[in-house]
Parts: structure tokens; sequence; C-alpha cells
């Protein structure tokens, strides 16, 4: 983390899991558990359906609500999808595009990743952009290809001005819900790496200013060793964020000095 020059973010991914009322439920005992300052900003994804309850619940905590994905279409014949307007106007401030699982299941590519920021970035939100190698990939060595070609691909065409509203977030995919996490030194490698890529297409200030997130298996136990890298502002948490307690303890780990 480096707080003097960027914000620090720990944002949940709850992904296909739980209910409006499961929902209103978990800000309860949020609540509860919060630090009273705190020194990142504190975000939850939840599913499209259970936005509106999550702008209610989460209300008056100092807790942003994100979607999952966007259409990148303003609108029209797109049976199923949501536009980042529609987001936009429910109050939702962050937006996940190109997270692994989209990839992977709904054939998500770095072209239409591209065209949902440019979308997110339109309507007012802020992208919390996925990057990240399989492990066939790293074990073939191409992972700093790998991720300089997804960085630059999904920050094609966006202006200096609309960079700083966008998240980055480092996902090895085989760190991803499989319990197996990088070693904070192979995480700081490839935050530093991204944060060199953004200084080439945009300059030292910008790069010094973009908030870089590492996710795959982010927990308390590994939370304050991952967030003390001086490239990782913060995480994006899938399984630990679907307790409370576990949440705020990596929530604490981020509000260490
Ligand atoms: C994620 O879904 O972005 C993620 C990092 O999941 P997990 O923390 O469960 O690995």
């Amino acid at each position: 983390m480096n707080r003097r020059y960027r914000k620090t973010i720990i944002a949940g991914n709850w992904k296909m899991n739980k209910t409006a009322s499961e929902t209103k439920k978990f800000a309860e005992e949020l609540k509860t558990l919060l630090p009273k300052a705190k020194w990142c900003d504190v975000v939850v994804c939840v599913p499209a359906v259970n936005i509106p309850a999550a702008i209610k619940a989460f209300k008056d905590m100092r807790v942003s609500v994100g979607a999952e994905n966007v259409f990148y279409e303003k609108s029209g014949a797109y049976t199923g999808e949501v536009s980042a307007d529609m987001l936009k106007d429910l109050g939702v401030k962050y937006v996940i595009i190109g997270h692994s699982e989209r990839r992977q299941y709904f054939g998500e590519t770095d072209v239409t990743v591209n065209k949902k920021v440019h979308a997110a970035l339109e309507a007012g939100l802020h992208p919390i952009i996925c990057v990240g190698e399989s492990l066939e990939q790293r074990e073939l060595g191409i992972t700093m290809e790998l991720i300089a070609l997804q960085v630059k691909s999904a920050l094609a065409g966006v202006p200096a001005e609309k960079l700083r509203r966008c998240v980055i977030a480092y996902e090895p995919i085989w760190a991803i819900g499989t319990g197996k996490t990088a070693t904070a030194e192979q995480a700081a490698e490839v935050c530093t790496f991204i944060r060199t890529t953004v200084r080439h297409l945009y300059g030292a200030r910008i790069a010094r200013s973009i908030t870089i997130q590492y996710g795959g298996s982010m927990k308390p136990s590994n939370a304050a060793e991952l967030l003390a890298q001086p490239d990782i502002d913060g995480g994006l948490i899938g399984g630990a964020a679907l307790k409370p307690t576990e949440f705020v303890d990596i929530i604490n780990a981020a509000n260490q000095e």
C-alpha cells in the first residue's frame, strides 16, 4: 500500500452468492464489526438482482456497492443484459470487468473487456479491471507478456483523465477460489509490473495514483503480508468476503499504519 499517492480499496466479490435478505443480514452484521475510522475504501460487489437491497442495506456505512458485470451497449435488444447507465442510476459506484470466471464461462475477451471499460467510464462508474494468468501460462514463463497484453487492451483508447477512475486487479487464475495464494513476492512482482505498464502508457504521475489490487484466496491470515507490498493497494476478495468477520479482518489489515 502507499496511501500517500493512492487509495487502498478492499472489495468483496460475492459472485453468485446470497439472496436479497441475506444481503441485509450481512450488512447488519458488518455494521457491528466495522472499525470507526477506515483508511481504506470498502466495496461490496453483489449479484445484479441484489443491488437495490445492497444500496439500501449499506447506506450510512461508508461501504460502496459494486456490480459484478456490465454490458457495453447503452440499451436495446440484449435480453438479460444490464447497462452501465442502469447500474449508475441505482447508485452503483464500482463494477468488476473481465473477471476470469466471466472470461472462462461467458466468453469475455480482451476486446469485450475494453468495450465494457469504456461503457462503465462513460456512465461515471469505476471499473475494477481483472487481469491474470493461468497456471499453464505461468509455467510457460509468459505471465508478464500476457499481463501487459491484458492491461494494454483493457485500457486501449481510455484517456488519462478517465484512468483515475480505473482500478486494476491482478488475479492469478490458479489462485482464485483454490485456497492457493500467490506468495507476496509473486503478487508484488506482477503488481509492480502492471504499474510499470501503466507508466509507459500514461506517465509516472498517473501510474503512481492508480490503485492496483491483488485477488486470489486473500484471507485474514495472508492479507497483511500481501498489503504490505508497496504496489498492492488492496484486495479483490471472493470466499473470505462472504463472512462479515473474515471480511472485517481483511479491512483491519488494510487499516494498519
Ligand atoms: C475473486 O473472485 O475475485 C477471488 C479472488 O476469489 P477468492 O478470494 O475466493 O479466491
